[in-house]
């Protein structure tokens, strides 16, 4: 392929463009923020799951109080009634009093009981209402941190976008006043590369590939005009010459 020298060492600018469109989109892929908000995710989820199972724990122990609660009810209101007629001496057989005085002991033991079971259920919604109030305080603060790096997050983006789309437009009038053929043959080597599709011939080495070229080959570029275009033989990228290129 032949085309103007001054074109070819345009190329140049292209790699550099190319260059930094590959860095910025590297750093866009691999922000730390990232990797960071993956893992507050992560404990965001296990909070959550805890909190849950911290929530059911007290409402569990609420409907034990609730339940015990409404035994015990019914078993006092028994027991003032009972105890008032013993003491209004309402009962004067012996048997049923006897029976009354029973049932008022009974009902004195069955609401220690029942007392004891709810201290025990109180204790637990004591003891739940603590976990979920610091479950839930450590999501929040989770979410508030989440908060922050997804906001530190997207300015980077915006950022990294508004230099992509300066790089894009400077590429692509960088483009439009070079040959198209050329521009073509770098594309596809770029692409079958993943990179750049030219670089500097520069103290004999090769920019792209970083190897040193052999004599034969410098001595064929060397004899080469300069507007034919020269590949590496190594990474096979158009091989731009400048004064330094070390070929005189
Ligand atoms: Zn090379």
């Amino acid at each position: 392929m032949q085309a103007d020298p001054a074109a070819q060492r345009r190329l140049l600018e292209l790699v550099a463009i190319d260059t930094q469109v590959a860095q910025l989109t590297h750093r866009r892929n691999n922000l730390p923020e990232n990797a960071e908000l993956a893992e507050l995710r992560a404990r965001h989820t296990e909070a959550s799951r805890a909190l849950v199972a911290a929530e059911t724990r007290l409402s569990d122990a609420q409907r034990e109080v609730q339940r015990v609660e409404s035994d015990l009810v019914p078993a006092r209101q028994r027991l003032v009634r009972d105890q008032e007629r013993a003491d209004q001496g309402a009962v004067t057989d012996p048997r049923a009093l006897r029976g009354l005085l029973e049932e008022i002991e009974h009902l004195g033991g069955r609401i220690a009981t029942l007392e004891d079971q709810e201290l025990d259920h109180l204790q637990e919604v004591e003891d739940a209402t603590a976990d979920r109030d610091h479950l839930a305080a450590a999501r929040d603060l989770v979410t508030a941190r989440a908060r922050e790096v997804i906001a530190a997050r997207d300015q980077q983006v915006a950022e990294i976008d508004g230099r992509l789309a300066v790089a894009r437009d400077a590429r692509a009038s960088l483009v439009a006043g070079l040959p198209a053929d050329l521009v073509g043959l770098y594309d596809r080597i770029g692409a079958r590369l993943g990179g750049a599709g030219a670089a500097e011939l520069r103290a004999k080495r090769c920019l792209g590939c970083l190897l040193e070229i052999n004599a034969a080959d410098l001595r064929r570029f060397a004899a080469a005009a300069p507007e034919e275009v020269i590949r590496c033989e190594e990474c096979d990228r158009i091989l731009v010459r400048t004064p330094e290129s070390g070929l005189s």
